[in-house]
């Protein structure tokens, strides 16, 4: 059965693959946007676009009085590690705060399911080799402090009003959309796989390894890399779960890769080589965080489809090499005459 769907950030990375995955089921969409961070072209045909800043506090009442919505799928925000150490307020600020008014909206106006984009980054340091959900939370940094905060504003939105929501901490979403419609394009870049691959394709001199005396196999980071399309899909089926009530899932792929590993996946995919230096360690970074997705899989039945980091690695690679200036790209050939 299809639904209507309000999704914030839907122009971003990861929600872009969301509305991709819901217009493809026949679902309406609704793209709540500033489009600061995310794109338009990133927005695909049949979904619509409201171009609003979740800081307008009028609009954000307006459209989501606008309903009935089936869920709100809550994107957008900040999502850089490194900028919140140096940015702390404006993260804890601008995503706790603009998340809140989203919330206070959906009790407002009857709205009942929430899936909220959460992120590995709240678990800080972590003690056993793979975390699920019951590992402690101790964000290391205002970014991952800043999610905590909605997560529990969430709770309480529950407990109070009945909203359910699912909170889904993934790890680090890579990849993209395996038909070639859409990819990672942020500005600047600050992400390890589309700066790997821009290095293999000659676009970037060198790339820069954040630290190589991390406690690990190779003194690099280990991040367990999973599918953005996988992600998608497991955003649906923590929202068809919320008939059974409020839910929080790790969401990764279950197994690691250093920086090393992604570097060499690239090689690989690239038949190139990816000069690199390693340099000092960036402030925040946690060395390994490695997801264990039991609880998802069991309760929803998700699974990655994605699960060779190769894979992975290859469709992001496709897309980076077809689109040298991001979605810019995808405006200018739209826009030339054929
Ligand atoms: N990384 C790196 N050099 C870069 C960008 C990232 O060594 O130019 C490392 C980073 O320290 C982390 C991993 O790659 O260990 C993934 O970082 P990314 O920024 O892609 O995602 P995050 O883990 O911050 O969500």
């Amino acid at each position: 059965m299809s639904g209507r769907f309000l999704v914030t950030g839907g122009a971003g990375f990861v929600g872009s693959h969301l509305v991709a995955t819901l217009i493809a089921r026949g679902d309406d969409c609704v793209v709540l946007d500033n489009f600061r961070i995310g794109h338009r072209a990133a927005i695909l045909p049949g979904a619509e676009a409201a171009d609003i800043d979740l800081a307008d506090r009028v609009a954000v009442d307006r459209i989501v009085a606008a309903g009935p919505w089936d869920a709100v799928f809550h994107f957008a925000g900040l999502s850089l590690v490194a900028e919140s150490m140096r940015d702390p307020f404006r993260y804890l600020g601008e995503n706790f705060g603009h998340g809140l008014t989203l919330i206070e909206a959906c009790v407002r106006h009857g709205v009942d399911r929430f899936v909220l984009s959460s992120t590995a980054a709240l678990f800080g340091r972590p003690t056993t080799p793979r975390l699920d959900e019951t590992t402690p939370i101790d964000p290391v940094s205002p970014y991952g402090e800043s999610k905590w905060l909605l997560e529990r504003a969430l709770v309480w939105a529950d407990r109070v009003h009945g909203l359910r929501s699912a909170t889904l901490r993934y790890f680090n979403a890579a990849g993209s959309d395996p038909a070639g419609r859409l990819g990672e394009d942020h500005q600047p870049e600050t992400h390890l796989m589309p700066l790997a691959i821009d290095t293999a394709l000659g676009r970037r001199p060198e790339f820069v390894v954040f630290g190589g005396d991390y406690d690990t196999p190779d003194g690099t980071c280990i991040r367990d890399y999973v599918h953005v399309s996988d992600l998608a899909d497991a955003h649906l089926r923590a929202f068809r779960q919320l008939d059974r009530g409020s839910v929080a899932y790790n969401v990764g792929i279950g197994a690691g890769a250093s920086v090393l590993d992604v570097i060499r996946s690239v090689e690989r995919v690239s038949g190139r080589k990816v000069r690199y230096r390693v340099a000092d360690r960036r402030p925040g970074d946690p060395a390994v965080l490695v997801a264990d997705p039991g609880k998802i899989m069991r309760e929803t039945g998700w699974s990655p489809r994605f699960t060779a980091l190769d894979d992975i690695v290859r469709t992001a690679f496709d897309w980076r090499a077809a689109h040298p200036n991001g979605y810019e790209s995808a405006l200018t050939n739209a826009a030339s005459p054929v």
